[in-house]
């Protein structure tokens, strides 16, 4: 008997809503929208960290906002990120100040790299089924740009480097650890529009807010009595015609519906210790299919803006730089010969921010090299700079460097979700699809729906595939809740 009194003073049973959100990054805050537009306040949000907004994370450096996730909206035709920022993004202009060096410090000359950019395949999805974007991009290069230099071998060298950064920009692209893991041909439609268009030091946290209709003014919904920050679920447990929601902090939810958003890297790690019962075997076959990996963002303030204008610093890493960094760096992790730094591949402007530069890592060692610590990024990354730039520029020391850990951190495991050859191989043709099915409970009422942009069939990986999956769940659950009316 005492047990049980114990455990009733410890449990904090949940204030009784219809709909419990589990997650607060853009498709859960999207879910409550719909819903609130629907006139549904009946339901509560349950966030594990202590902020909104999940993968957009966007934080004040210098004289502005600069994001550590999500940075730019994609394309403008059919897009719901754009439809709702269109005032407030500008085009970006990477393409047009793009400054790549290359062996000793020199920039590479820019018709020289034109010539390359156009030799390079531009798309790698026509390299046929059943292959990986890696493979289908060596085959093309081999036949476009081996083929043009084969008796220049000055060039050869240089183009064979250049292979390394290509495979960056894909792996920045898919969000994966090796270029042979994501598929050439995928399910993702690009949007019409500019590819890179930025929030101009606002953050992509402003997206937020215009989901709730709060900028420019503060006038929209108000979810603040919705929302249970720093609230991590441990258990969903289906009853008969309910479901118990259960959390590290002890408290619990009983509810009818529940809509669950976090990221794909969650569901592959925790899915076993949290559904009860476990999902179907059709489902975790999707979850351990489906690729979720990781790239990292490094975020630098200097002291004084050392590079003038706008500017995209690209890094060729030639086999002497690679061998030289395995010397000169002595901390972080090395793979197959391959030093952590020989990944960090570019730099560049951050939007209306005149001291800050973000810089972007990617490669197998990205969950490794998470651990470092501010310092050793730090030193590490500015040897990179001053390896590179310091013929042209005088490299100074930043006063922060803030880099992100999507992958190490149990809230995101990763950063976004592309599709896999392993997909291929076990013919599972739309993961997203199988994931967004909702669970039924026994008396055949749908009560676990699924959100969030790995549920996302053509736009996965985005923030605007990830409101997406908000919209359609909450307008799924506003259907059914008055369908009980
Ligand atoms: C580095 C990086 C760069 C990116 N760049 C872009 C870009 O330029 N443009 C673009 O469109 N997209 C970009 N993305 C992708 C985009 O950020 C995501 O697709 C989108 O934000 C995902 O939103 P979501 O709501 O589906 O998931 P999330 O944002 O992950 O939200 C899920 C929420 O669930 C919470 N949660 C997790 N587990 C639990 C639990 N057990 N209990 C309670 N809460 C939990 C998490 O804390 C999180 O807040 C980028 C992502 C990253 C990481």
């Amino acid at each position: 008997m005492w047990k049980f009194l114990f455990c009733f003073l410890f449990i904090r049973y949940g204030t009784g809503e219809k709909i419990i959100i589990i997650g607060a990054g853009s498709s859960g805050i999207a879910a409550a929208s719909k819903l609130l537009s629907h006139n549904i306040s009946d339901f509560r949000i349950l966030e594990a960290e202590d902020r909104i907004g999940g993968r957009i994370h966007s934080i004040h450096l210098g004289s502005a906002y600069v994001d550590l996730g999500a940075q730019y909206v994609h394309g403008m035709k059919n897009n719901l990120a754009y439809e709702l920022a269109h005032n407030f993004v500008i085009p970006g202009n990477e393409l047009n100040y793009t400054w790549m060096y290359y062996n000793g410090k020199r920039r590479v000359d820019d018709n020289l790299l034109n010539t390359l950019w156009d030799l390079t395949p531009e798309t790698y999805e026509d390299g046929g089924s059943n292959v990986s974007v890696g493979d289908a991009f060596l085959s093309r290069y081999n036949s476009t740009v081996f083929n043009q230099y084969k008796n220049d071998t000055q060039m050869l060298t240089f183009a064979k480097d250049f292979i390394r950064i290509c495979e960056c920009s894909i792996l920045g692209l898919e969000g994966s650890f090796s270029w042979f893991k994501p598929i050439a041909t995928s399910s993702f439609q690009d949007c019409d529009g500019p590819n890179t268009l930025s929030w101009n030091g606002l953050g992509y946290k402003t997206i937020l807010d215009l989901l709730l209709k709060n900028f420019p003014n503060k006038t929209g919904y108000d979810i603040t009595n919705n929302l249970s920050l720093n609230t991590t679920v441990t258990k969903i447990i289906m009853e008969e015609n309910s479901v118990k929601v259960k959390c590290a902090d002890d408290s619990e939810y009983n509810t009818e519906y529940v809509l669950w958003t976090p990221s794909l890297g969650v569901l592959k790690h925790d899915h076993k210790s949290i559904f009860q019962p476990k999902l179907s075997d059709e489902r975790i076959n999707a979850i351990e299919n489906f690729g979720f990996d990781g790239v990292m963002k490094i975020v630098f303030e200097f002291p004084n803006n050392w590079w003038g204008e706008e500017k995209y610093f690209w890094f060729v890493w030639n086999e002497k730089d690679k061998d030289d960094v395995i010397k000169d760096v002595s901390f972080g992790p090395v793979k197959n010969g391959d030093h952590w730094l020989s990944w960090f591949f570019h730099v560049g402007s951050a939007p209306n921010n005149s001291n800050v530069l973000i810089g972007w890592m990617v490669g197998p060692m990205v969950a490794e090299t998470e651990k470092l610590t501010e310092e050793q990024m730090k030193n590490g990354t500015v040897y990179v700079m001053r390896k590179f730039l310091s013929n042209d520029f005088n490299v100074s020391e930043p006063i922060r460097v803030i880099h992100s850990k999507w992958c190490t951190d149990p809230k995101f495991r990763g950063t976004y979700s592309f599709e896999t050859m392993d997909m291929s191989i076990k013919n599972i043709s739309s993961p997203q699809r199988i994931l967004q099915q909702p669970v039924f409970s026994t008396d055949g009422v749908p009560r676990i729906f699924f959100g969030g942009e790995a549920t996302s069939p053509t736009r996965y990986g985005t923030v605007d595939g990830a409101i997406e999956t908000g919209y359609r769940e909450g307008n799924r659950l506003a259907s059914i809740l008055k369908n009980q009316d």
